[in-house]
């Protein structure tokens, strides 16, 4: 499918005014179309609840946003804790979805009320003696091992994965923890990521919902939930066609009525953990073309870098380039658009068909709404960017400043060895 920015280039270059380029934007009129589309596509289900994956997309305002959908947020470490709870998320509304958790993040989820997700058959001793017992609601995250298949193929290899307990430690961990006090129960599994294809969940929930029935017979426990959590993919490319939530929603109610229904189940909740589908195509990474460079291959020198977006360097992931202005130009230029970091997998496209490219060019580099700033960090002294909301009037609006030096050497503070630094004139 054709990808088209969610801004003009006039509106950028007046963003690009009050706020210096790098900078992620986010495009609130479609984080709140594709969020009320899954409360819709899941309506069928009463208590249906998307906990959005916060460590995707950080951000407070943005979390308000999917408040208002009664999204949760789905949280994995102290950090990604703090953030919910600042911002009035209830214990119901709190999923910890932790692995290797250390004990003070069980000990913070405990006391908020979050619904804790164990990772490991071990950790039902862990957390007992950290939080000296066993919450009424708990959950535990399934991993059947060997590789999860669907029609095009292998998709991905749980058994190589870290997380999860296995069916047996799952089944033994259940009549545990219903010992220890447990009362209501949840599955999880996260079984492939970024699928591109409306038959993951279905084909998940699936074996999700027939692993409960058996949980439920061999050990009593009254199962209230189950969670399909991430891995609903989006069209980075435009080759691929874009998931169709409805449709994805329709599969996961067939095979709910097929299973759960007649095994005396139609009550039981199906959440979500979505991270990229709900956020990743309604943010953008504009960056400014400061440098070309004519030496084996041409390149364009960006003002942004693998520290504001890694997805390439890491994966060698296809991020979506248009340059702005040149939407209808032919693609008759082949470059390799670069960053400034000293590593040589800092390009954020090679080898890609673009535009003539012309320094002071804006180009809006697609899709990194979802582990695009999240990801960041600070190699080569680099500093993160703003992050912007383009709100539903076409206002922008910082929703995160830049990062400044000051904030890059405030670790030092408890040291004087830094006091003569000099600050370059504004
Ligand atoms: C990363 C993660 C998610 C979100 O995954 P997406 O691919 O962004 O949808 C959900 N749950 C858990 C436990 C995760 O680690």
């Amino acid at each position: 499918m054709k990808k088209t920015p969610f801004v003009t280039k006039e509106q950028l270059e007046e963003i690009a005014k009050a706020y210096p380029t790098p900078f992620h934007l986010y495009d609130e009129k479609g984080i709140r179309e594709n969020a009320k589309a899954v409360r819709e596509a899941f309506a069928w289900n009463k208590g249906f609840r998307e906990y959005f994956a916060v460590k995707a997309t950080p951000n407070p305002f943005l979390l308000e946003i999917l408040k208002e959908y009664d999204c949760g947020c789905d949280c994995s470490s102290l950090t990604e804790l703090m953030l919910a709870d600042a911002l009035h998320f209830d214990g119901e509304h709190i999923m910890f979805s932790s692995n290797d958790t250390p004990a003070e993040e069980f000990a913070f989820a405990n006391e908020l009320g979050a619904i804790i997700n164990l990772d490991d058959f071990t950790h039902i001793d862990f957390l007992e003696q950290v939080i000296g017992g066993i919450p009424e609601t708990i959950s535990c995250r399934y991993n059947p091992g060997g590789v999860f298949q669907m029609s095009n193929g292998i998709m991905d290899n749980p058994g190589d994965a870290k997380y999860g307990f296995t069916h047996d430690q799952l089944v033994e961990g259940f009549q545990i923890l219903k010992e220890k006090g447990a009362k209501y129960f949840g599955i999880h599994a996260f079984l492939a990521s970024n699928t591109v294809t409306n038959e993951y969940y279905p084909k998940l929930a699936r074996q999700l919902f027939e692993l409960v029935v058996e949980l439920k017979e061999k050990t009593g426990c009254d199962i209230r939930f189950i969670n399909l959590s991430g891995g609903v993919g989006v069209a980075y490319s435009p080759e691929q066609t874009p998931n169709d939530i409805y449709a994805i929603g329709a599969g996961v109610k067939e095979a709910f009525d097929e299973i759960l229904v007649p095994a005396g189940l139609k009550d039981v909740a199906i959440y979500t953990e979505m991270g990229r589908f709900m956020m990743a195509p309604y943010g953008a990474l504009v960056t400014r073309a400061i440098h070309e460079k004519h030496t084996y291959k041409e390149y364009i020198g960006v003002d942004a870098c693998a520290v504001n977006l890694m997805r390439p360097a890491i994966y060698g992931a296809y991020h979506h380039i248009t340059v702005m202005g040149k939407e209808d130009a032919p693609c008759d230029h082949t470059y390799d658009v670069v960053g400034s970091l000293c590593e040589n997998c800092d390009k954020f496209a090679v080898d890609r068909m673009l535009p003539e490219i012309d320094k002071g060019d804006l180009l809006f580099i697609h899709d990194t709404g979802a582990h695009g700033f999240s990801m960041g960090y600070n190699y080569n002294g680099k500093l993160r960017s703003a992050e912007i909301l383009l709100q539903e009037d076409g206002s922008a609006r910082l929703i995160r400043r830049a990062e400044t030096p000051d904030d890059y050497f405030r670790t030092f503070d408890c040291f004087d060895i830094l006091k003569d630094m000099k600050h370059p004139q504004k």
